[in-house]
């Protein structure tokens, strides 16, 4: 059963996780870490994020430094292959258009297909670091309704250069993105919710959130998705609190807003240790929520944060 069919089906509300690729030259061990620990509360499907190239600039030693293009974190395609083997549950990459060509993403679904991967999450992925706006690569799509249209027709068996592909033992099925508060870049609610039900009738089968703080934010983008005739599963994705610097980096990287009653008990907090305790605290309460109201999957964003999930997840499943 695909990631999506699992979604539309009828079961209690799941548990699923979202790790990075480890940065370059450090060992998968610690995605490895991260799974074990929660492994006991048994994560329908793992997503595993995808980074673009980034420039970076190296110090020469003589005054001089050099420009190189560089992928800080790769490994997506093999550490899907390696958690699939290692655990046994359905992966889900995430494929983005940020720094590929179409050439480059069609090369991918390819290696996908022969690790027998056909769940995947299609997005646009952030801009560079450094541009003021996305820039899609040479040859590449500006939007991600154009991957999810691309995966589309691969799975038709069309491919860039006009020739068709052998039928794929399995299709490729996925999922897109969501925001409660809004893409940053969306003229309005309103607009941002036209283009994700775009990406729905481009194939999507399933939408997962950008974390948020605030569940009514959640169920209101729900409502207002339904109103618009986006009938798919819509997966929160929530994480919790961990860090002093999360009081600006979260609504500044994020575009989400934390909502009074968090900001004020944050302002209290003197410590990590303090932020991690009103983190698990808070997801609990968010969590205990979500899963009353019956979402299919409350989908945990790992980073740095294993061990407050496992908190969580102990109270609420
Ligand atoms: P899009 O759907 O293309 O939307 C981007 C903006 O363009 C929105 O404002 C939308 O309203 C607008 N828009 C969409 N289509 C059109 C159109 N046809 N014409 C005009 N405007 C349009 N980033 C990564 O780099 N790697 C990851 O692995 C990753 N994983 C993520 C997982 C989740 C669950 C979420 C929520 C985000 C993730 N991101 C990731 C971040 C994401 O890539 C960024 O938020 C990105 O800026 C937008 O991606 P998108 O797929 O929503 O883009």
């Amino acid at each position: 059963m695909s990631v999506a069919e699992f979604l539309s089906s009828n079961h209690k509300t799941a548990f699923s996780i979202e790790v990075l690729p480890p940065v370059r030259g450090k060992s998968i061990e610690q995605v490895f870490k991260t799974i074990d620990r929660l492994m006991p509360f048994n994560p329908a499907y793992i997503n595993i994020t995808t980074h673009r190239t980034e420039v970076v600039y190296r110090d020469m030693g003589d005054g001089m430094f050099q420009r190189f293009t560089e992928h800080t974190r790769p490994g997506t395609v093999a550490i899907a292959a390696a958690l699939k083997g290692r655990y046994g549950i359905p992966t889900v990459p995430h494929m983005i258009c940020s720094g590929f060509s179409a050439a480059e993403l069609e090369n991918e679904l390819i290696d996908l297909e022969y690790l027998g991967i056909t769940d995947l999450l299609v997005l646009r992925g952030d801009r560079a670091r450094g541009d003021n706006r996305f820039i899609p690569a040479e040859g590449g799509h500006s939007h991600a309704v154009e991957l999810c249209q691309q995966v589309q027709e691969f799975n038709n068996g069309r491919m860039l250069n006009g020739k068709e592909h052998e039928p794929l033992g399995g299709r490729f099925t996925f999922g897109v993105a969501g925001y409660p508060e809004k893409h940053e870049e969306a003229m309005n609610m309103e607009s941002d919710i036209a283009h994700l039900k775009a990406k729905v009738e481009a194939g999507a089968k399933y939408i997962v959130t950008q974390m948020f703080f605030d569940n009514s934010r959640y169920f209101a983008f729900v409502e207002r998705c339904r109103e618009a005739g986006i009938n798919v599963p819509i997966i929160p994705g929530i994480k919790p609190l961990t860090s002093l610097t999360q009081q600006t980096l979260l609504p500044k990287t994020f575009h989400i807003d934390l909502p009074e009653e968090l900001a004020k008990e944050f302002c209290r907090c003197r410590s990590n240790d303090d932020v991690k305790a009103l983190g698990v605290e808070w997801g609990i309460a968010q969590a205990r929520e979500l899963k009353a109201a019956n979402v299919a999957s409350i989908h945990f964003y790992s980073m740095n944060a294993a061990a407050s999930i496992e908190a969580i997840a102990k109270a609420v499943y």
